[in-house]
């Protein structure tokens, strides 16, 4: 199996590899594998595939939908999400989202940088950014969705109530959402309201709270 520039960058320049040196591999749909350096070069190089050494594991099926914040925090919010696990990240712009647009190819490397460091070998899609109103006129209602609203501070949902399918998490951007906007999630059917406990907390403190607490209601 030859490798790629930055590949063969990485295991040979950065971690220092060489002929006979193991290396798992994984391309997020079936599962770890165990590779062999039979050839490596400054750009380029071979590995052998040896066997399999793990089974697919994917990530239960929980959506994480958020509005872009400063470039570093979105960052932030994509690799947790991913290592955290979630299997799908839909950035949105809301009416307070200062992000006019995303660089969804980056955000996706930092997806599979997440999945490799926490040796996943599940890659969450990370989309492109899309108006929350078009994502909610698309929405299968099938699919629930936790919206992680501050004004019901209070608390701390256990989540443990709900109900096992398909759930995604909406997290708003500094300022909140509007009032239209709110006034539209509270009209929705497939919209539950949660509080994330009795203070404010940052967008990306608030995605890691909701994924951790929908985790432990309902994840693996
Ligand atoms: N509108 C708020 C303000 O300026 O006072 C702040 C919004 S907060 C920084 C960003 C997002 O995190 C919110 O839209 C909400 O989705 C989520 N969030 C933060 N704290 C929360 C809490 N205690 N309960 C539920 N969601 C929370």
């Amino acid at each position: 199996m030859p490798l790629t520039v930055d590949q063969a960058h990485y295991l040979f320049a950065v971690m220092r590899l060489g002929a006979g040196a193991r290396v798992a591999l994984f391309n997020g749909r079936d599962g770890e594998w165990t590779a062999e350096v039979v050839e490596a070069g400054k750009k380029s190089g071979r590995l052998r595939c040896l066997g399999q050494a793990a089974p697919q594991l994917d990530p239960p099926d929980l959506w994480l939908l958020f509005a872009p914040i400063k470039k570093e925090r979105t960052d932030f919010i994509v690799e947790k999400a991913a290592e955290l696990g979630c299997a799908k990240i839909l950035p949105v712009q809301t009416e307070f989202t200062n992000a006019q647009r995303i660089r969804q190819d980056r955000l996706q490397a930092h997806a599979l940088e997440a999945a490799e460091q926490c040796l996943g070998t599940y890659v969450p899609e990370v989309c492109d950014l899309q108006p929350l109103a078009a994502v909610l006129k698309g929405w299968d209602p099938a699919r629930r969705l936790l919206w992680g609203d501050e004004s019901l501070v209070g608390p701390a949902e256990t989540l443990a109530g709900l109900s096992p399918g398909p759930w995604a998490i909406l997290i708003g951007p500094e300022g909140g959402f509007s009032e239209p906007e709110r006034a539209r999630l509270r009209g929705l059917d497939f919209v539950t309201p949660v509080s994330l406990g009795p203070r404010i907390l940052r967008a990306d403190t608030a995605a890691c709270a909701a994924i951790t607490l929908w985790q432990s209601a309902l994840g693996d």
